[in-house]
């Protein structure tokens, strides 16, 4: 299979050709259709398998992109990964023009909350610095429709679990949650029943 068999159209065909992402790798082959499709999805995959394309491609396919409200929320653990996150939904974004801007922590704020205003479509944020941009009111999560939780395993051994949690418990319910993680303790697979509907677990 290819790309466009599992139904991704020209614009971001056209981004990953100039990535050189010719073929989808095994995370991406099992995890795309069933995000295409609006399943809540729990995939156990570790970093360096092509996770983060596996839900930017979908991702990026589903954004409305008249709609210039955020869509998406990506929760990373750290601002290495968020920054990591955010530039490859740009640049699989890029003919489609999915906008997408990353919110940290030990970073001027009031530059965040300024890019928060220009009309984006994805946010990708570690859970403190997140949470501080809705509580403000910087951050307008009621048209959240994807919620994506990345390394789940490691906001757990960070400490940001309960933030985490907190966020969650803000977003519209009429939302799809998916949640990656490479390992799958106690305490995720509580978030994942607390959570998630119906959801479907891939293990790659
Ligand atoms: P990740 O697991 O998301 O950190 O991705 C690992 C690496 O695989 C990154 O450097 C990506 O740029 C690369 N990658 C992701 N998808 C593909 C693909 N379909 N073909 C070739 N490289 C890819």
């Amino acid at each position: 299979v290819n790309f466009k068999d599992l139904g991704i159209s020209n614009d971001i065909l056209k981004a990953l050709e100039k990535l050189e992402y010719f073929v989808p790798l095994e995370v991406q082959k099992q995890v795309i259709p069933f995000i295409l499709k609006n399943k809540d999805l729990i995939v156990k995959s570790q970093t360096g398998s092509g996770k983060t394309a596996a839900f930017a491609i979908p991702l990026c396919e589903k954004i409305e992109i008249e709609h210039k409200k955020p869509q998406a929320l990506i929760l990373a653990p750290t601002r290495e990964l968020a920054l990591q996150i955010k530039e490859d939904v740009s640049h699989i974004g890029r003919f489609k023009k999915v906008r997408a801007t990353a919110l940290y922590g030990r970073h001027p704020i009031d530059m965040q909350k300024r890019d928060l205003k220009q009309r984006v479509h994805v946010i990708v944020g570690t859970p403190g610095r997140t949470m501080d941009h809705i509580e403000r009111g910087n951050l307008d999560i009621n048209e959240i429709k994807y919620l994506i939780i990345d390394e789940a395993d490691e906001m757990l051994n960070m400490g940001f679990i309960d933030q985490v949690e907190g966020i969650i418990k803000k977003l519209p319910d009429d939302r799809v949650t998916l949640l990656f993680s490479a390992t799958m303790p106690e305490r995720i697979e509580e978030i994942c029943n607390a959570y998630m509907i119906n959801s479907k677990r891939i293990e790659v």
